[in-house]
């Protein structure tokens, strides 16, 4: 059930500049949801629409069946991780966590008990009594986030939390937020421009352009079937070419012309027309290069192919061909072609489509 966190029709401008701009979108209870797009597209826009801090111009925000759209944000169920964290410099650990809920007027002993729950959830037990400044920034950033939980939000909003770590301590962190959020339940609507943390935190994500959402869906659906070139670009690397539609097959099959790849059957998921102008995108490790040319297959796509320039990368080798004038990326695992050599190149036609 994806109605948990319902965004209606939201639009939110800045002066004469909509930033987030009709914005329609829900998400499930418990769901790690992200909102994935290029720095200034307005994803912090509407995580701050979510939170209270801003409100829309138009459209509605419903939270557990209730229309939450003009609440002020302390009397939302809603926490928000700072890309900063935000931290009480002056404030021990124990005491930052503990915040929210002396806010609240909880008691001390409820009070305590929370605090010691809150820091075995984020591992920081041996450094309650530290300062902020104390902490290495992965600890600090488990601060604010032990700190937005403890008062059992029922939506946890984090924007960018990673991006002042080093990769190392990121790509730590990315298991730790995987643990976390899978332990305590909580829906996290979680911000970035960065791909790759959305696609392996994530159980679906939102691309958001220039304030408008261009497609909702699970990693994998995104990857493998993009709604648009903006999308296919965005996510993973990927070629991109121009053709003309040449014939409507069944099945979403279609034959392109493509300039240096003569006329292969690719994939569509949207109504052409014989002559219209397409773009088609192929991943770079859906183009297989070999020395033979290989038997006929219906399916299979092949064109001749020279060798460019071939670079490794640990374990898998990149390597650039030319097909006629048209130039495409190749991702192969084990030995390649060396530069000069001619290959004959082929690719599936449900590994190639029209994005647009
Ligand atoms: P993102 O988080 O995706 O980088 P933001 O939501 O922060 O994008 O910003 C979207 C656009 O709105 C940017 O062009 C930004 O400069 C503008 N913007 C954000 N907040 C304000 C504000 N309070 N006043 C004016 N412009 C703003
Ligand atoms: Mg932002």
């Amino acid at each position: 059930m994806q109605d948990f966190l319902v965004i209606e029709g939201v639009s939110k401008a800045f002066g004469a500049r909509r930033v987030v701009a009709e914005v329609s979108v829900s998400m499930g209870r418990g769901e790690f949801f992200s909102l994935l797009g290029p720095s200034g597209c307005g994803k912090t826009t509407l995580l701050r629409l979510l939170a209270g801090f801003e409100a829309p111009d138009a459209g509605r925000i419903w939270l557990n069946g209730q229309d939450i759209t003009t609440l002020p944000p302390e009397r939302r169920p809603v926490n928000t991780v700072f890309q900063n964290y935000a931290l009480f410099p002056h404030l021990s650990v124990g005491d930052n966590i503990a915040f929210g809920l002396r806010i609240a007027r909880k008691s001390r002993s409820e009070v305590r008990a929370a605090v010691e729950r809150m820091l075995a959830l984020v591992r920081l037990e041996e450094h309650a009594a530290k300062k902020p400044s104390q902490l290495s920034g992965g600890q600090r950033q488990r601060v604010a986030i032990a700190r937005a939980l403890i008062n059992e939000p029922q939506v946890l909003l984090l924007d960018e939390p990673l991006a002042a770590l080093d990769l190392k301590l990121r790509q730590h962190m990315l298991t730790e937020l995987t643990a976390l959020h899978a332990q305590v339940g909580t829906t996290f609507v979680y911000v970035t421009h960065d791909q790759g943390e959305a696609i392996s935190l994530s159980q679906r994500i939102a691309v958001m352009n220039e304030g408008r959402i261009e497609q909702v869906d699970t990693p994998r659906q995104l990857y493998t079937a993009p709604v648009n070139g903006f999308v296919a670009g965005f996510i993973g690397d990927a070629n991109f070419l121009t053709g003309t539609v040449q014939e409507l097959l069944p099945q979403g099959h279609v034959r392109v012309q493509l300039a240096g790849l003569g006329r292969p059957l690719v994939m569509t998921g949207q109504p052409l027309k014989s002559g219209q102008e397409v773009r088609v995108m192929i991943r770079p490790e859906s183009l297989h290069l070999r020395a033979d040319r290989p038997g006929s297959h219906e399916r299979v796509n092949l064109c001749q192919a020279v060798v460019e320039a071939v670079t490794y990368f640990g374990p898998h080798v990149r390597v650039q061909v030319r097909c006629g004038e048209t130039r495409l990326s190749l991702q192969v695992a084990g030995p390649a072609l060396e530069v000069g050599a001619v290959g004959w190149l082929t690719f599936a036609a449900e590994e190639a489509r029209v994005v647009g």
